[in-house]
C-alpha cells in the first residue's frame, strides 16, 4: 500500500491508472476503521482493480461544540488494517492541504435536499460540511466507484443526489450495516460509550424492529410508534434525538400508503450521539 499526503502525488499515480485502463475504487473515511471500513475496502476490491481509501477528518462537517478535536486518531493501526485488506492507495491529507485557503472562504457545496432534517436538523452545516469535502475527494480520485455505508443512511442518500443533481460521472455503491454480535452499528464513535451503558444501548437497534414488526403488521399510526419507541429508548436510560418513519428515497416522513420505508433513529449516550436504520419493503 502506497500512502500519499498531498493531492499532487496521489493525482500522478492515479493518472497513470487511468491511461491503463484500470477501473478506480473509492472509500472515503475519516479513520479509526473498524470491520464495518473494511467491509467497504473489500467491496471495492472486487468490483475495481485500484482501490482508493481516505483518511481525513473533516473539520468542516463538525459544529463548534461537536468532538472533532477528541475524534479518534488512530492512523498507525489504521494502516495496517487497510494494508491487510487490500487498499492500494491510502490518501492522509493534513488540514491545510485539504483547505489551504483556510475553511471560512472555502468554496461549498450545497444539497438544499434532505439535508435540514434528522441528522441535518440536530447538525446544522453537518451535510454541508460532507458534500464540500466529498466532492473535494471525488475531484482528487476521480473514482469510477466510489462506496458508502448504508449505517450512514442520511449520508448515502444526500451523496447519491448530489452525484445526480451535478452528473458526477461515478458509480454510488452502497454497503450494509456492519454489527457487533449484540446487534449495535459499528462506528468510531462507539469508543465514546461507557462501560456501563454498552450492554443497554442496543435498545436503539430494537426500538427500530418493534417499530418495523408494528408495521409489517399492519400498524400505521407512525407517530404513536416513535412516541412509544423513544419511551423505550427513555427506559433503558437514553435521551432520544429523533426516532422516525420516514419514505427511503425522500426521506420525508412516511405516508400511510409508502411501500419503502426507513425507520430512522439517533440517540445521545452521555458522551456520544449514535445513529441506525432500518428499511422494509411492503411490496
Ligand atoms: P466514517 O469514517 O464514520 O466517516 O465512515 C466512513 C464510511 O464507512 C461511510 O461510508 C460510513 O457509512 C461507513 N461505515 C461506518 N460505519 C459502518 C458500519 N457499521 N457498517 C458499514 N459501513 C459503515
Amino acid at each position: 500500500m502506497r500512502i500519499f499526503h498531498t493531492v499532487s502525488g496521489l493525482r500522478e499515480v492515479l493518472k497513470a491508472c487511468r491511461l491503463k485502463g484500470l477501473r478506480i475504487g473509492f472509500v472515503p473515511t475519516m479513520g479509526n476503521l473498524h470491520e464495518g471500513h473494511l467491509a467497504l475496502v473489500e467491496q471495492a476490491r472486487s468490483s475495481c482493480d485500484i482501490v482508493v481509501c481516505s483518511i481525513f477528518v473533516n473539520a468542516l462537517q463538525f459544529g463548534l461544540n461537536e468532538d472533532w478535536d477528541k475524534y479518534p486518531r488512530t492512523y498507525q493501526v489504521d494502516c495496517d488494517k487497510l494494508r491487510d485488506s487490500g487498499c492500494d492507495y491510502l490518501f492522509h491529507p493534513e488540514d491545510t492541504e485539504m483547505y489551504p485557503n483556510g475553511l471560512d472562504t472555502q468554496s461549498r457545496v450545497i444539497c438544499p435536499s434532505m439535508t435540514d432534517v434528522l441528522c441535518g436538523a440536530s447538525r446544522p452545516g453537518h451535510f454541508e460540511g460532507v458534500t464540500t469535502v466529498v466532492t473535494k475527494l471525488f475531484n482528487i480520485v476521480q473514482p469510477d466507484e466510489a462506496i458508502f455505508g448504508i449505517k450512514d443512511y442520511q449520508q448515502l442518500a444526500v451523496i447519491r443526489r448530489m452525484v445526480e443533481d451535478l452528473c458526477m460521472p461515478m458509480q454510488i455503491t452502497a454497503a450494509p450495516i456492519h454489527r457487533e454480535a449484540d446487534g449495535l452499528a459499528m462506528s468510531s464513535r462507539n469508543t465514546y460509550i461507557t462501560a456501563d451503558e454498552r450492554p443497554n444501548v442496543v435498545v436503539l437497534k430494537e426500538s427500530l424492529e418493534w417499530i418495523a414488526e408494528q408495521i409489517k403488521t399492519g400498524a400505521r399510526n407512525f407517530t404513536e410508534l416513535e412516541t412509544m419507541a423513544i419511551q423505550r429508548i427513555a427506559d433503558a436510560g437514553f435521551k432520544t434525538d429523533y426516532i422516525t418513519v420516514s419514505n427511503s428515497k425522500t426521506l420525508d416522513p412516511a405516508a400511510e400508503d409508502d411501500l419503502e420505508i426507513t425507520i430512522l433513529g439517533a440517540i445521545f449516550t452521555r458522551a456520544a450521539r449514535l445513529i441506525d436504520n432500518l428499511s422494509i419493503n411492503l411490496d
